[in-house]
């Protein structure tokens, strides 16, 4: 089994942060039955699936960027069985000056995003990519809040992969920017310009043992997310990156694009294979957030499954499953 080095002490080149927003596209009237908006604003997109939605999912490609009817979209479905499988892979590498840092968290309206200083964070060892990725956030997926009366009101699965059609209760992914390109505004619009690791997040009850890693992150998002529960509120925290180790280092990898509009297809995925654990209770503090729109509450942020049109999904290790 390949083994993850050890993240290893480095300075890495500074940019600037700047939030993906404020990008303005002009509607077109179809039809005389079609809604017209004019200049409406890409931050505005949200998960309703109604089709009649210019907003909505699945009408992305006509409202935001023709991109998100690309080959190459994301995300998708995982078959273990369909895998190319090399052992002998490269563990993507994070580096870091400090174990815990600090940044940004705010409610965008459609997530709870952890905005990392310039150079706080970066890796390398990108599967099928060269050179330095810079992180310039995180932010988390999930489920729409169940519409029954079950007794604690949880939200639903809302991870965006699947794994055999398994949905995990969320997802949280460190978007990256290729640092030859100086910003993630530049970086998304070339084939290698991002990189997202991302984590499948698994809830479990409160009363189980699950280590110091994973209560770290349950701390943050139980301890953070009250102060963000309006749109774009935002507090200064921190984080400790331990949260993100992985010991063995298994993931899966493949080409493909955000999940959000623009649907740029520049993202090399690297999904790991362990989920971060979260307490119940904890997770439950993701209902708190409010959303742009109304719809995203009984949806969740999770965006429907893409075609892989011939893509291969690649992994480190053999499936056992
Ligand atoms: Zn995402």
């Amino acid at each position: 089994m390949y083994e993850c080095p050890n993240p290893t002490i480095r300075v890495v080149d500074s940019a600037s942060i700047a939030l993906l927003c404020g990008v303005f596209v002009l509607f077109l009237r179809s039809s005389d039955s079609d809604t017209v908006y004019e200049f409406s604003d890409v931050k505005y997109f949200h998960y309703d699936r109604n089709v009649d939605d210019p907003y909505g999912v699945y009408n992305w490609p006509k409202t935001f960027s023709r991109e998100c009817n690309g080959q190459q979209q994301s995300p998708v479905n995982i078959e273990t069985g369909s895998l190319s499988v090399d052992e002998f892979a490269s563990c993507p590498t994070m580096v870091y000056n400090s174990p815990v840092v600090q940044g940004t968290l705010i409610n965008n309206g459609h997530s709870a995003e952890f905005l990392f200083y310039p150079g706080d964070l970066a890796a390398y060892n990108i599967p099928h990519r060269y050179g330095m990725y810079i992180a310039h956030d995180f932010h988390v997926h999930y489920g729409g809040l169940f519409e029954s009366t079950t007794f604690d009101n949880q939200i639903s699965p809302g991870s965006e992969h699947t794994v055999n059609g398994y949905r995990y209760d969320g997802e949280l992914h460190i978007v990256m920017y290729n640092s030859r390109y100086g910003s993630i505004e530049e970086a998304e619009h070339h084939a290698d310009g991002l990189a997202v690791l991302a984590f499948f997040i698994h809830k479990q009850p409160d009363s189980l043992d699950f280590g110091n890693r994973n209560m770290h992150f349950s701390i943050f998002l139980g301890s953070n997310l009250p102060y963000i529960a309006n749109i774009n509120f935002s507090i200064s925290t921190s984080l400790n990156l331990d949260v993100f180790r992985r010991q063995p280092c298994e993931f899966y990898t493949y080409s493909g694009s955000t999940t959000t509009p623009l649907c740029n297809q520049a993202v090399q995925w690297v999904i790991f294979r362990e989920p971060l654990l979260v307490s119940r209770s904890a997770w439950s503090a993701i209902q708190l957030l409010e959303f742009t729109g109304d719809y995203d509450n009984r949806y969740g942020n999770f965006r429907v499954l893409q075609p892989l049109n011939g893509r291969v999904v690649e992994s480190n290790f053999v499936p056992t499953f």
